[in-house]
């Protein structure tokens, strides 16, 4: 029988991961990839605090704002910026997907993106310019809160 990569135990996982990255492996570099893996939807530095904390004990807000920029550095963790919003942090899978985000409730979702490879989309720009990457945010209303409010 060959043993499920989905079984294998996180924490081997997340050193595995951070060493591929070059990163030195701490307690709270773990303990903050194994979070954010763990997670399937888009964790804020503060949600991502309260968790890891669970793990490594006391852990002050900078320390992980320090361990999430180095986690996005090394391209194991994607920051997505959302006016209006703090930062959320998912894992990086290079899938070159975008989010949907609902007005009312800040419900986050992913969504695929409709053409590819990044960047996907080619803006006007003068010669000499090259784009890498587009990040589309769509902005509506989750099916809550269609049913709880007219569409204004
Ligand atoms: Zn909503
Ligand atoms: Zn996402």
């Amino acid at each position: 029988m060959t043993p499920a990569t989905t079984g294998a135990e996180p924490m081997a996982q997340a050193v595995t991961r951070l060493r591929g990255a070059g990163l030195r492996v701490t307690a709270q570099r773990m303990a903050v990839l194994m979070v954010v893996a763990e997670s399937l939807g888009h964790l804020d530095a503060d949600t991502v605090r309260e968790r890891a904390q669970q793990v490594t004990g006391r852990l002050s807000l900078q320390a992980t704002y320090n361990v999430l920029h180095a986690l996005t550095d090394a391209g194991l963790v994607r920051c997505t910026q959302i006016a209006g919003h703090p930062a959320r942090y998912e894992t990086e899978r290079h899938d070159n997907h975008h989010h949907f985000v609902c007005c009312r409730c800040g419900d986050i979702r992913d969504v695929a993106c409709s053409v590819g490879a990044a960047p996907c989309m080619e803006p006007q720009l003068p010669e000499g310019y090259l784009t890498q990457e587009a990040a589309v945010t769509f902005w509506g209303l989750c099916p809550g809160c269609q049913a709880t409010a007219p569409a204004s």
